[in-house]
């Protein structure tokens, strides 16, 4: 079976999305991008992650062409395409509407610097400008707004994150949502403490000197 590997850790972290709380239904993507064989793992469109099998995931190249698979790749294609053309770093995407982190991006808020956790991304979350799901306009606006950030919230919709691999996409997605929670909690009874640029350097060089990130 082609990109096999990839296929299942599709299965694989599909499935950890749901049991981690990070989406839920058929709600959500993820992909893998092979750069030796230039080919993309992508979940199918409006699968369970649960009934999801690897023949199930589907097989396409950058230019979104199906090259194995029954199934259409997921609606979001079209950003984790972008992704993979825009940074030559990420070879992973996952997209989730958790809870947390989408609350903030239906205030149209970045995420600051609220816990040094936040460094899995950078010295914040930025956030991308509304576009209807699917289109060609979120996608730019996403590839836009990341830059070089592990995360981005799309405005009204959900949260984007980015990886050497998926198993640190899926981390990101992970920290990411325990921060906005911390945010939302911390805005809810006070103001909560920023960190600076400065400090959030120093921890960025401490989880790449540790590859966390
Ligand atoms: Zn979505």
């Amino acid at each position: 079976m082609l990109l096999e590997e990839e296929r299942k850790s599709i299965v694989q972290f599909g499935r950890a999305l749901l049991t981690a709380g990070l989406t839920t239904g058929t709600g959500g993507n993820l992909s893998i991008y092979n750069r030796a064989e230039g080919l993309v793992a992508i979940k199918p469109s409006g699968v369970a992650y649960f009934e999801m099998t690897p023949e199930d995931v589907v097989v396409i190249d950058l230019g979104g062409h199906i090259v194995d698979g029954k199934l259409q790749p997921s609606s979001e294609t079209q950003f984790h395409l972008g992704l993979y053309r825009f940074r030559a770093n990420i070879n992973a995407v996952v997209h989730t509407h958790q809870v947390y982190a989408t609350t903030m991006a239906c205030l149209n808020w970045e995420i600051p610097a609220v816990h040094y956790l936040v460094g899995l991304s950078g010295n914040k979350v930025p956030l991308a400008a509304y576009a209807t799901y699917g289109s060609r306009e979120l996608s730019e606006n996403l590839l836009q707004a990341i830059g070089n950030y592990n995360a981005c919230l799309l405005a009204n919709h959900g949260l984007v994150t980015v990886g050497a691999n998926i198993a640190a996409a899926f981390a990101v997605a992970e920290e990411i949502e325990l921060v906005s929670r911390l945010y939302y909690q911390a805005k809810c009874i006070g103001s909560p403490v920023i960190l600076s640029d400065e400090e959030m350097e120093k921890v960025i060089h401490k989880f790449q000197a540790s590859s966390t990130l």
